[in-house]
C-alpha cells in the first residue's frame, strides 16, 4: 500500500484529485477525513497543508506527494521529483512599485524584500552577490511596499493581475513552477512497482489533455496531401470507405490546431470532418 500526500484544500487540491480520478483511481472525497483509502488501487490519500508535504514525504510518513515545485525547492527536504504534472503553473518573481525605474538586479542591493519564499530568494541573491534584507511574511505579500514594510516583493505570479492591482511591476522571474509528483528517496521494490504504474497512468492522462480525435473523409488522390496536414503520432489510420475512391483518415491532433487543420482539409476536398474528445491515450 502506497500513501500519497495531497493538499487538503487550496489551489492544487481539486486538480490533484482530478488527476487521480482520470487515472482511474477512486478515492473518497471527504475533506474532514485526513486519510482515505482508494477502493480500486493500492493507495491511500493523506490530506495536508502544502507546506508540510515535502517534509512528510522526505521522512517517509507518505511515500509520494503532489505539491508545487516551488514548495519542494523552498523547503529543501531531500525528496525525489518523479514527474512534472503540468498544472498549478506559476512563476516566482521579484516586483517593485511600478513608478520606480528598474536598472537591473543591482537595484535590490541594500533593499528590503517581503516574501514567503526566503530560501529561494536568498540563494538567488547569493549567486548574484547581492545583499538585501529579506522580510519573511506568511501572506498578503503584495501590499508590503504600499504600507512601507518593504521596497519590493518576491512572490508567486500566474496572470500578473494581483501585481497590477497593487501598483507593482514584475521585474525578474526567478523560477517557474508547476505541481510535481515527489517520492521518498529509496522506496522499497514493491512500492516502486506501484509508483511506476501510477506514473504511467499519469503520463497517459497528461498526454491526452488538449488532444482531439479527428476523422475525415478524403478522395483517394488527396490522401498524401491530407496526411501532410494531419500527421499523427506514429502513422495515421487509413480506412477505405464503401464508396470506392474515398478513404477515411483518423488522427490525434492538438485541440488548438483543430480549426486550422479542418479549414485546410476542406480546401483540398475533404468532407465529413468529425472531431471527438479523447478520453485516454495509453502508450
Ligand atoms: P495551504 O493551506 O495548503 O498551505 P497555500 O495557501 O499555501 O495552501 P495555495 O494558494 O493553495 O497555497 O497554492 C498552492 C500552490 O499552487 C502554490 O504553492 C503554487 O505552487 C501553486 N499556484 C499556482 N498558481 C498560483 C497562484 N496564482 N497563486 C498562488 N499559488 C499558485
Ligand atoms: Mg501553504
Amino acid at each position: 500500500m502506497l500513501r500519497i500526500a495531497l493538499q487538503s484544500k487550496g489551489r492544487l487540491n481539486e486538480k490533484s484529485l482530478e488527476l487521480l480520478r482520470e487515472a482511474g483511481i477512486s478515492v473518497e472525497e471527504n475533506n474532514r477525513k485526513l486519510l482515505s483509502k482508494s477502493s480500486n488501487f493500492p493507495i491511500e490519500v493523506l490530506y495536508l497543508r502544502d507546506d508540510d508535504i515535502p517534509q512528510t514525504v522526505s521522512c517517509g510518513i507518505a511515500d509520494l506527494g503532489i505539491v508545487g515545485y516551488n514548495e519542494v525547492v523552498e523547503r529543501n527536504h531531500p525528496v525525489e521529483v518523479l514527474q512534472h504534472l503540468e498544472f498549478g503553473k506559476c512563476r516566482l518573481s521579484l516586483a517593485i512599485p511600478k513608478y520606480i525605474e528598474y536598472p537591473g538586479p543591482g537595484f535590490f542591493d541594500g533593499k528590503k524584500i517581503a516574501t514567503s519564499y526566503p530560501g529561494i530568494l536568498r540563494s538567488y541573491f547569493e549567486n548574484k552577490g547581492i545583499a538585501c534584507e529579506i522580510r519573511e511574511i506568511a501572506g498578503s505579500v503584495e501590499i508590503s511596499p504600499s504600507i512601507g514594510l518593504a521596497d519590493g516583493i518576491f512572490d508567486i505570479v500566474s496572470s500578473g493581475g494581483t501585481l497590477v492591482r497593487n501598483g507593482l511591476a514584475e521585474v525578474e522571474t526567478v523560477m517557474e513552477s508547476d505541481a510535481v509528483l515527489i517520492a521518498t528517496p529509496g522506496l522499497d521494490e514493491e512500492k516502486v512497482r506501484t509508483a511506476d504504474i501510477l506514473m504511467s497512468r499519469f503520463t497517459s492522462v497528461l498526454r491526452s489533455r488538449g488532444k482531439k480525435y479527428m476523422l475525415v473523409n478524403v478522395p483517394n488522390e488527396k490522401i498524401e496531401e491530407a496526411l501532410k496536414i494531419i500527421p499523427s503520432m506514429k502513422s495515421p489510420t487509413l480506412l477505405p470507405l464503401a464508396d470506392k475512391g474515398w478513404s477515411a483518415i483518423h488522427a490525434v491532433v492538438d485541440e488548438s490546431e483543430v480549426w486550422e487543420k479542418a479549414d485546410r482539409l476542406k480546401k483540398i476536398g475533404a468532407e465529413d470532418i468529425l472531431v471527438l474528445s479523447m478520453e485516454k491515450l495509453i502508450i
